[in-house]
């Protein structure tokens, strides 16, 4: 038996315990122990420590930790906080997780593209009105981040027929997809499409990515839908578009301040749909085998999966 590995976490118990047992079942040969309940000799022995909005003191009481594996996509809360002497941070890169968001990402463009939020208004109004249709093919989609979750998407709205536009870092060739990166490159995608997705990780780059000058870029009529972080886009920017008429209708999963505070506009705002952070939900199981798998692959060979670039941030 090897050293334990920490569950180190501030979630839900429920969710905790979800975790545990699908780690557990993954991992039948390990000792997967809640960081409280590890006695001082596990922690001081502790190569691996598996994470999920952990307080930093706690990752701190593990002093020789090899790596440290997110159970989350997203690590701008680690990696803002992470000592320059940290151990490396590995991300959750689950093709699952990439599958729901791909179906998130398409669900939620042809719930624009069919006018959704304006018939739901017309039926409430009990209005009969007929919208003109607009066909995938004469629709464009730009996708802010052409990652792992990015490329799935762009890959399902271009099977699904719609014209698909991406932007990243660094510039990127992808089938059926017309590409952009840099600034220019932003303002130029920004300009062609009818729904802008973002799928960028949140870095000192990216927080405030879309504010005034470049919402006021984007398409009149266009929609956003923000599937991301909260701070990617600046809200009140975003709410003074909507308030104008320039942009037709924000979609949003993430917030600034998560849950969404009852007195936030957003809320209350007709042309806003709040969801409660749900577009790729990190699932149990699958995550416990994408991460036994890396455990493993650590314990045979000593190699660590490919981690974050902290000095980057994602
Ligand atoms: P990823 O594989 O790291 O991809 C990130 C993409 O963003 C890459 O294409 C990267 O460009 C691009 N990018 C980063 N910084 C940029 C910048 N300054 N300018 C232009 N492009 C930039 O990340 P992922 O797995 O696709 O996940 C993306 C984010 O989705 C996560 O960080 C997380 O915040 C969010 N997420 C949300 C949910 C949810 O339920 N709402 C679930 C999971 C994840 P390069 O290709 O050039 O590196």
């Amino acid at each position: 038996m090897s050293e334990t590995i920490a569950l180190v976490s501030r979630i839900r118990v429920d969710q905790e315990s979800g975790y545990l047992c699908a780690l557990a079942t993954a991992m039948p040969d390990e000792k997967i122990t809640l960081f409280r309940s590890m006695s001082a000799v596990e922690r001081a022995r502790a190569r691996i420590a598996i994470v999920a909005n952990p307080d930093l003191a706690d990752v701190a009481a593990l002093p020789n930790l090899a790596w440290v594996q997110s159970l989350w996509a997203g690590v701008e809360q680690l990696v803002a906080a992470w000592p320059a002497n940290g151990p490396p941070i590995v991300r959750l890169v689950d093709h699952e997780m990439s599958r729901t968001m791909a179906e998130a990402v398409l669900a939620w463009t042809y719930y624009l593209q069919r006018d959704m939020p304006a018939y739901a208004r017309q039926q409430r109004e009990k209005a009969w009105s007929q919208r003109i249709y607009r066909k995938p093919s004469d629709m464009t989609v730009g996708i802010l981040g052409l990652g792992t979750l990015g490329t799935e998407a762009a890959a399902r709205l271009t099977q699904a027929g719609f014209k698909v536009a991406g932007w990243s870092r660094s510039a990127k060739a992808l089938p059926g997809v017309t590409t952009f990166s840099k600034d220019d490159g932003l303002i130029e995608m920004l300009r062609v499409s009818d729904i802008v997705v973002c799928l960028v990780p949140l870095t000192t780059q990216t927080r405030g990515l879309l504010h005034a000058g470049r919402l006021a870029a984007m398409k009149a009529g266009a929609a956003l839908i923000n599937f991301a972080r909260g701070p990617v886009v600046v809200t009140r920017d975003l709410l003074a578009s909507l308030d104008s008429g320039h942009l037709s209708h924000a979609v949003l999963d993430v917030f600034d301040e998560e849950p969404l505070a009852t007195d936030s506009r957003l809320w209350r705002h007709p042309d806003v749909t709040v969801l409660p952070h749900i577009s790729a939900p990190t699932d149990f199981g699958t995550a416990a085998a994408v991460i036994a798998e890396n455990v493993a692959r650590y314990r045979q060979t000593g190699r660590l999966p490919g981690g974050v670039d902290v000095a980057r941030g994602y």
